[in-house]
């Protein structure tokens, strides 16, 4: 096991390899760094390959940063993850060889709670097929079969009250008026809204609609599976913006064709993409978004912030995020 201060300083060029797309400042401040590498492909065996004589790794989704990528990694002082989850780094083994994991995580809160209310009211309101009926020349069959509730008329149950569950249950209660619960396995300290403590079995029962909002871990890995959706109030509403592992999808599917669920919105799903006749597609009241959670112009500059504390630990200094 080795220590951060013990990882090899050389004499060389620092070496700083992007293994996935970033803005052309954030390539230009780690230009004034060391020397930059582009990777064209994230997949494992370029990853393990490229990084035997870098300093720095950035990534961002879709690179998964094992064991063996850090332990090819010799030189590697630290990995810069510009986005949120860090599910796709092995946090412990980088630990355990001293490699600091720098992210950024309020980069994306208010853009993920925005999708995750949208799909909410897409879900609620059926907005995709009512813009398929209205495109298929069915404006009245459309006026006719597609009434849903109000949001403020609802129960929305919070799984992981911390930066977006928290910006979610802000936009229902004080935005919408709706009634918000929550469960969370930590005490989330001052909240500005009305919001109710539930253990999850409550929730689920409860809930309108259970809005997913926990990082991939042991303990939410496969946390929505056949056995707690049995649970679910009848007719509710599951969304996922938070990890597509946290839910069982083979068992959703179950229960959107039971009509133990009347209906989903995903932005996420395991695995990603959903594979070519996967029943999800074809399951009913599903709204399904490309993992976009993420994806404003707001919460993209502020992922590629991460270059700066890439930098700062590059240059011996603490960075303001570091995942251990
Ligand atoms: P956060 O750390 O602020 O909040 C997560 C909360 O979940 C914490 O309060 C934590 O205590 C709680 N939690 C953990 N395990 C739990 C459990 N078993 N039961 C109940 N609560 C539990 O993180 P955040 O910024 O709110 O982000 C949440 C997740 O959203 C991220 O980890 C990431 O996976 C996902 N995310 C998705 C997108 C997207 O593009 N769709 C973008 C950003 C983040």
């Amino acid at each position: 096991m080795s220590r951060l201060q013990d990882r090899p300083v050389t004499d060389t060029p620092l070496r700083i390899l992007f293994a996935e797309p970033y803005d052309a400042a954030a390539v230009a401040r780690m230009v004034e760094v060391g020397d930059v590498t582009i990777l064209e492909s994230c997949a494992a065996a370029s990853l393990v390959g490229a990084v035997t004589d870098c300093d720095a790794l950035l990534v961002r989704t879709g690179a998964r940063v094992t064991r063996e990528v850090i332990e090819a990694g010799g030189r590697l002082r630290v990995i810069g993850r510009g986005g949120v989850g860090i599910d796709n780094i092995d946090v412990e083994a980088a630990k355990e060889h001293g490699v600091q994991v720098v992210y950024t995580p309020a980069a994306s809160t208010d853009a993920v709670a925005d999708l995750a209310v949208g799909l909410m009211l897409a879900v609620v309101r059926q907005i995709v097929a009512a813009d398929g009926l209205v495109r298929s020349g069915r404006f009245a069959e459309g006026r006719k079969s597609l009434i849903g509730p109000e949001l403020g008329a609802l129960t929305i149950g919070i799984v992981g009250l911390g930066r977006i569950g928290k910006a979610v249950a802000k936009r229902c209660q004080l935005g919408f008026g709706a009634r918000v619960v929550y469960n969370d396995i930590v005490d989330p300290g001052r909240i500005d809204f009305e919001a109710t403590e539930r253990t999850k079995e409550r929730l689920f029962g409860e809930a309108d609609i259970v809005s997913l909002h926990v990082p991939l871990t042991g303990s939410t890995r496969g946390l929505i599976g056949p056995d707690t959706l049995a649970t679910f109030k009848r007719g509710s509403i599951l969304i996922n913006t938070a990890r597509g592992a946290v839910v069982d999808s083979s068992a959703l599917a179950e229960a959107l064709d039971t009509g133990t669920l009347a209906g989903a919105g995903l932005d996420v799903a395991q695995p990603e993409p959903l594979p070519a006749g996967h029943p999800l597609l074809g399951a009913r009241n599903v709204v399904l978004t490309p993992h976009v959670g993420a994806r404003s112009p707001t919460a993209l500059a502020r992922m590629n912030e991460v270059v700066e504390d890439v930098a700062r630990v590059l240059a011996g200094e603490a960075p303001l995020f570091s995942a251990w």
